[in-house]
């Protein structure tokens, strides 16, 4: 699936005010793009570098001239790409874990310079929260003034991590999560359709980036059916169960922050199927105990749960033994399961 600008509308009118801006030939010089992980900031960024930069003369971005194809892959020698671990200074060191203040002072030295095609000249600041302090007070007079047909695009999940100095000069644009029926079509569109497609659509909150990346990684879904099976146990579980559970798992440690994202996730669907009638509880495949949970459980017994959860993961933040983390845990949810 190849997004286009125009799908972009669906984010409302922060983004459609910057795209009719694009297309007047007014947009401004210094843009920042913010938003969650696989909102398709990067996409964006890249999208508004190909309509800058677009040869065809009819609807830009076409997509398919050179330009549009060059600044699509970041190669066009009139788009330069600033990323952190990848440096723009000459001498710059790969393995840098922030955006040095050379990168950017190289980066002025090219906006300096004639552009190579004419049009424009446009440079993306990705991972834009990398740049170190210096690097971003070096920044502030390009913002402030930069060349003519120059265009500076940040993009970062992170904005708190910049200077105000830097936030204020740019026009904002925040990317929000995309509803799930546009999710759904770009799945469709990648032949994933069905139950398999909501699954996934449901797991990824909005990130379409997040949704591709589940619907290719079978290894999550197979720990995810055996999370679930494993802590949504049929009623009468006991203590012994529960050891033998916790023991097959404690060199599993690597896992624990997954293993926390799936029950959260399941509780969550529950408690939506409890209180919004949304989805059946049928379909987590659950014992009678749990499917009984879902449908008659008060927001207290929900609650109790998510709380054990978060706990778990507080413990495991400060490093308490991950094996006694988790029979805790399990011994909470085998609690409640017998409960029903
Ligand atoms: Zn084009």
């Amino acid at each position: 699936m190849k997004p286009d600008l125009a799908s972009f509308h669906i984010q409302g009118k922060e983004v459609s005010g910057l795209l009719s801006q694009l297309a007047e030939g007014r947009l401004v010089h210094a843009s920042l793009i913010t938003g969650e992980k696989g909102t398709g900031k990067r996409t964006l960024a890249k999208l508004i570098a190909s309509a800058l930069l677009c040869s065809s003369g009819g609807d830009r971005p076409c997509g398919i001239c050179r330009d549009c194809i060059l600044a699509e892959q970041g190669e066009h020698p009139d788009v330069t790409v600033i990323r952190q671990g990848v440096p723009l200074a000459p001498d710059g060191k790969k393995d840098r874990t922030t955006i040095p203040v050379d990168d950017i002072r190289e980066m002025i030295r090219i906006c300096g310079s004639h552009t190579l095609e004419g049009k424009a000249r446009v440079v993306l600041l990705f991972d834009a929260e990398r740049m170190t302090a210096q690097a971003q007070n070096s920044l502030l007079k390009t913002l402030e003034e930069p060349p003519e047909n120059t265009y500076i695009i940040l993009v970062t999940g992170h904005p708190e991590a910049l200077l105000t100095t830097v936030i204020s000069r740019c026009r904002p644009i925040r990317l929000k999560a995309w509803p799930d029926e546009y999710v759904l079509n770009v799945l469709a569109e990648e032949g994933i359709r069905g139950k398999r497609a909501e699954e996934r659509v449901e797991e990824a909150h909005g990130s379409i980036g997040r949704a591709l990346e589940l619907a290719s990684d079978e290894e999550y879904w197979k720990t995810r059916a055996e999370v679930n099976s494993l802590f949504f146990r049929p009623a009468g579980t006991g203590r012994s169960d529960i050891l033998r559970v916790s023991n097959s798992w404690k060199e599993r440690k690597a896992e624990a922050g997954t293993l926390l994202n799936i029950l959260e996730t399941s509780l969550d669907r529950m408690a939506h199927c409890r209180y919004r009638g949304k989805g059946s509880s049928e379909e987590a495949g659950l014992p009678d105990n749990w499917k009984r949970f879902s449908e008659k459980a008060g927001p207290e017994d929900f609650t109790g749960l998510i709380n054990a959860v978060s706990d778990a993961r507080k413990q495991l933040e400060s490093n308490v033994n991950f094996q006694a983390v988790l029979e805790q845990l399990l011994f909470v949810f085998m609690g409640e399961g017998n409960k029903w």
